[in-house]
């Protein structure tokens, strides 16, 4: 019987927006989940965005029944402080495009902050700033060509807003470095930086990290060595795993998934001769054992996975929630686990 993702870790992370909530909405069976995994394991809560302080965050997730201190919160504006600290640089002028989150973090890291139109600085740092204007971004340019250290707190291009999206960190770090053509330090996921001051933080030396986007979360962990939990309940779905980067040790729907019982994905990209694998079970078949398959999947599998294309086609347009190669098998365990075989990416395990 495999245990719960928890068993193996010293650790969880969690990323916030798609994991934790969406928008004002906390996601369902999240407070819940986040007190259990607590019981057994320390947290943490990751976000890029250096706007707000780690009270600010706790705060809200409070006022969403979330249980959550202050100390229990990472933001890039922390990482960033963190980072710095690290190298030994108190002391340290620094110019910030950047609110409350980020000022605060660089203080308390020994980094004295220049406004206005300064001349010199050591650093240049720029998170997420609803304040920014051309002056702001014609005195960092200028600091960075007379020498300063470009440091971002993450690279969000966007921030989404209710209204839509909104310029993010990396757009106002966009017009730095397209100015003045300087290579920045990111901070922020996927980057490193962002990673080594939770593990700072926790203590941890093997974490879980959760999250929904592929791209930031799965990939900056995977990129480590770690484990990762993607959940569905945000950015990504289960079609672009087909063109990842980097994939998941496991799937879930959402947060709660951590506590469930499942075994370690195996995904790997689908070859062409997966067509004939054995794995694969007749139409009768997924229709007996699949709860809720209904002709598209009797469908799918009769005409044969993906026997008639090669793993660069594109060919998740035609699934619908799920892959189409959905099939129950029951191991020597009582268990039974669920596997699925797409076209792109075949997965061995604990797909929801
Ligand atoms: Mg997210």
């Amino acid at each position: 019987m495999p245990g719960s993702p928890l068993d193996r870790h010293d650790a969880v992370l969690l990323d916030l927006d798609g994991v934790v909530y969406r928008g004002d909405r906390v996601l369902p069976g999240v407070p819940e989940a986040v007190h259990a995994i607590r019981e057994r394991v320390p947290i943490l809560f990751l976000t890029n965005n250096s706007g707000r302080t780690p009270q600010d965050v706790a705060d809200r997730l409070r006022a969403m029944g979330v249980p959550a201190q202050a100390e229990e919160v990472l933001t890039s504006a922390l990482a960033t402080a963190a980072m710095l600290r690290r190298e030994g640089h108190s002391g340290l002028t620094a110019f910030v495009i950047g609110e409350r989150g980020i000022r605060e973090a660089l203080a308390g890291a020994g980094v004295r902050i220049v406004d206005g139109h300064a001349d010199r600085a050591d650093l240049v740092v720029v998170g997420w700033d609803r304040t920014a204007d051309y002056a702001k971004l014609r005195t960092a340019a200028l600091l960075v060509q007379r020498g300063a250290r470009l440091i971002a707190t993450n690279p969000d291009t966007s921030y989404p807003a209710p209204d839509g999206l909104w310029p993010g960190a990396g757009a106002l770090l966009a017009a730095v470095t397209t100015t003045t053509g300087a290579d920045p330090q990111i901070v922020g996921k996927p980057m490193r930086p962002m990673f080594d001051a939770a593990l700072e933080a926790t203590g941890a030396r093997d974490p879980l990290m959760v999250g929904d986007r592929l791209d930031t979360d799965v990939s900056g962990a995977a990129a480590l060595g770690w484990e990762t939990l993607l959940v569905f309940s945000g950015a990504s779905g289960p079609r672009d795993l087909t063109s990842a980067e980097a994939l998941p040790t496991y799937v879930g729907e959402g947060l709660p998934a951590v506590l469930e019982p499942r075994v370690a994905g195996r995904f790997r990209r689908a070859e062409p001769r997966d067509a004939a694998s054995p794995e694969t079970l007749p139409a009768s078949e997924l229709s007996s054992k699949r709860p809720g398959s209904g002709p598209a999947a009797s469908k799918g599998a009769s005409a044969g996975p993906c026997s008639a294309r090669t793993p660069s086609e594109p060919v998740t347009s035609a699934w619908p929630r799920r892959p189409a190669w959905w099939t129950w098998t029951a191991p020597r365990s009582s268990a039974r686990w669920r596997s699925g075989t797409t076209c792109g990416v075949r997965a061995w395990g604990p797909w929801p």
